[in-house]
């Protein structure tokens, strides 16, 4: 059994205990704002909680190993081919979208063998495509990274990244979005909103 999780500003990452999460071991991407990804394979459980550095994404075949994000305003991304036993999360602001860190999950799990059909991506809370502002300057290095046109004056991360998705083969049938943007929404945190420095943690794990 496939089970993830978006948390809220009602339990910050930095209270988090590895033992409210479901799996017996916890990885966690340093989140670098990049695309690197970690496969991460039976010999990589040695401790019980690691933080793997320089990555944005994790994928694992492996059960009870919970693959953990933070965020306060980038989109945390859980992916699942519930049929291989395959899950992935992956860390997604600006620069990690610009880079199409999708792509490098998505194929990673192909290579793993995911079948394409099969894998179900959801987005969760999230800064939304009509709150996030940016300089002229931004905006045109985004789209011409992307190749999406974005509103004049905002970057519309959720919108780009299920183009890139779409574009991967991934259809909006298995686009899942829970709409909750952090910038309006009180229960959660939104570094935009007041430069916050506390998280919100995102889960998935085989169980
Ligand atoms: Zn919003």
């Amino acid at each position: 059994m496939i089970k993830n999780y978006f948390g809220d500003n009602s339990h910050p990452w930095a209270t988090l205990k590895t033992s409210y999460l479901p799996g017996e071991y916890s990885f966690f991407a340093q989140q670098v704002h990049g695309s690197n990804l970690k496969v991460v394979e039976k010999d990589d459980l040695i401790a019980k909680k690691v933080v793997v550095p320089e990555v944005d994404a994790l994928v694992t075949k492996l059960k009870n190993v919970n693959l953990v994000l933070k965020t306060a305003d980038c989109i945390p991304i859980l992916f699942a081919d519930s049929k291989q036993g395959l899950i992935a999360a992956a860390h997604a602001g600006r620069q990690g979208v610009q880079a199409n860190i999708c792509q490098v999950v998505v194929r990673k799990m192909l290579e793993l063998s995911a079948q394409l059909e099969n894998i179900i991506v959801e987005m969760g809370p999230a800064i939304c495509d009509m709150h996030y502002q940016v300089s002229e300057d931004i905006q045109t290095e985004f789209e011409e990274a992307t190749a999406v046109q974005q509103l004049p004056g905002f970057i519309q991360l959720k919108k780009t990244i299920r183009i890139q998705l779409n574009t991967l083969g991934i259809t909006n049938k298995n686009i899942l979005n829970n709409n909750i943007c952090t910038f309006e929404n009180p229960n959660y945190f939104s570094y935009r909103f007041n430069r916050t420095k506390q998280r919100q943690f995102s889960y998935i794990v085989r169980i």
